[in-house]
């Protein structure tokens, strides 16, 4: 499958001929192949953008909203089972969690069709003078969509739901590990009636996205991945002056305070800890209980996680609570966070190592479910994003303790709070700084709210008004106006 470049309505292979494998992490065998996009294939998406930005941009937002209504029933109704069974076998979740993706995908789209109409701006009469200001909400043209391979469907719909609403066209970078299920989705949008060269895919590695981000005719670069890749696009598009909206890493603490109601703390940082083996920006990274239920906790926590089930194959076993890893970069990572914890005093009390035996593929990206104690903050995993299925289980004392733990990492995106006491969660949601905090909730994602990170979380904020409000410039118009009798 070479075809995998769309330029102006037309799937296409890539000009210089080069492909790059799809890998199922499950088998590590090759699933697909993909185009290798080069500067030629990216030069003539943009352009395609840009031609189709005029029409786009200036036609209705009721019209806008009916196309984008129609793909969002269009992909529930035509492709998601097909998309989210190609998700699992791309990037390993089990399949109900794939379905789950592809349905938030899907109301995202759905949501931002309303949006789309409500798109307005404001005028007030002047504060010198006979003038009238008009203050309007404009698209900011061609937008880089360049996804991870976590969640590609519904990370792309997060920038595609608000930026079409806005009224700008897209050149998309599906992730090179994980392309499959997005390019599903973009078909969608085609069967939907979207004009020819609203949307554009440009498939490929690094190399790809990084001449997409250089493109003089991009304007803004609306990126979800690491750090390092984050940091770097910070400085091309600062060079000129490119918006941007930076979703990057995150190493999420979860705070258990002695009010807590610990049967719910136990299993809703277990499986925000475990869920897609532990590779979610906003998994839990470290979870910190107070001394007086630090005991308790840790054996239920021990005894859940011994109950896991890993999946061979997330196709199989739909409803399995964790699948491969990613890759082999990704399993020697978490391993040698592991390894340099327990080199500094932890004790693993469960897992700590690669999943083996008959049941898994030799070549698949195993690794166990892993529980740690004895922490400290020299250790990797209590200050780095593991990226995998890793929970350091941390004793405290007092809230102020807890606080200061929970922010000595460079990450800012999500942290969870298990209390009751108001007095007690009112200081740690003002104390704790990260861009979402979930309290007796293990999520920070709404589909009204903002979502994003302080620090080296990133920049910017996706969904919600504010993520509507990403991809509008604003536009003064003063008026000056004769009051003389007509
Ligand atoms: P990555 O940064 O390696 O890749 C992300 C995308 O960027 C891929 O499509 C890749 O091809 C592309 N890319 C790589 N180099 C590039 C360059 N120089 N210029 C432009 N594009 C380039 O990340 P990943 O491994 O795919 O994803 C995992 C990371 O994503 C984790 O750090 C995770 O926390 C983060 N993430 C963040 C959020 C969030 O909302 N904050 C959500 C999901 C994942």
């Amino acid at each position: 499958m070479n075809d995998t470049i769309l330029i102006a309505d037309q799937w296409q292979p890539g000009a210089n001929g080069h492909v790059l494998p799809v890998i199922n992490p499950a088998y590590g065998t090759i699933l697909s192949t993909i185009a290798q996009a080069d500067e030629q294939d990216i030069d003539a998406a943009v352009q395609a953008a840009k031609t189709a930005f005029p029409a786009w941009s200036t036609i209705s937002g009721r019209e806008r909203a009916t196309i984008l209504r129609r793909a969002s029933e269009i992909f529930r109704d035509r492709y998601l089972t097909e998309t989210a069974r190609l998700l699992t076998q791309e990037n390993g979740k089990p399949l109900n969690d794939s379905i789950k993706e592809c349905t938030y995908a899907a109301d995202v789209i759905a949501f931002y069709a309303e949006e789309s109409r409500r798109i307005t701006g404001t005028h007030f009469a002047g504060d010198l003078g006979a003038t009238h200001s008009f203050v309007l909400k404009e698209p900011v043209g061609v937008v880089a969509a360049i996804v991870p391979w976590n969640f590609p469907v519904d990370l792309l719909a997060w920038k595609l739901g608000p930026g079409l609403a806005a009224g700008c066209t897209f050149v998309i970078k599906p992730s090179e590990e994980a392309p499959l299920a997005t390019l599903k989705f973009v078909q969608a949008f085609l069967d939907a009636g979207l004009p020819t060269g609203v949307l554009n895919v440009v498939t490929g590695d690094g190399k790809t996205g990084a001449a997409l981000v250089q493109h003089p005719d991009v304007q803004k670069i609306a990126f979800t991945g690491s750090v390092g890749v984050g940091a770097w696009i910070a400085e091309q598009a600062g060079r000129a002056m490119k918006r941007t909206t930076l979703e990057l890493g995150g190493s999420a603490p979860f705070i258990v305070w002695r009010d807590a109601d610990l049967d719910a703390a136990v299993a809703q940082s277990a499986r925000r800890a475990f869920s897609h083996t532990g590779q979610i920006c906003i998994s839990v990274n470290r979870i910190l209980v107070h001394e007086s239920l630090f005991d308790a906790f840790v054996e239920k926590f021990a005894a859940l996680t011994s109950r896991l089930r890993v999946t061979p194959d997330g196709l199989r076993e739909p409803n399995a609570d964790m699948g491969p890893m990613m890759n082999a970069q990704s399993v020697n990572k978490v391993d040698h966070h592991v390894q340099d914890a327990v080199q500094h005093g932890a004790s693993v009390l469960m897992g700590g190592d690669r999943l083996h035996g008959a049941e898994y593929a030799d070549n698949g990206y195993f690794y166990a479910p892993t529980v740690l104690v004895n922490l400290n903050q020299d250790m990797l995993v209590m200050r780095e994003e593991t990226f995998g299925p890793v929970a350091p289980i941390v004793k405290f004392n007092t809230l102020a303790e807890a606080i200061a733990i929970a922010n000595s990492t460079p990450y800012g995106l999500a942290a969870y709070l298990y209390a009751n006491d108001v007095n007690v969660i009112y200081q740690a949601t003002r104390g704790l700084k990260f861009g979402g905090i979930g309290v007796n909730v293990n999520d920070i994602t709404d589909i009204r709210g903002p979502f994003g990170g302080t620090k080296m979380s990133g920049i910017g904020r996706e969904l919600g008004e504010v993520g509507l409000d990403s991809y509008l410039e604003t536009k003064h118009i003063r008026l000056a106006y004769r009051t003389a009798t007509l």
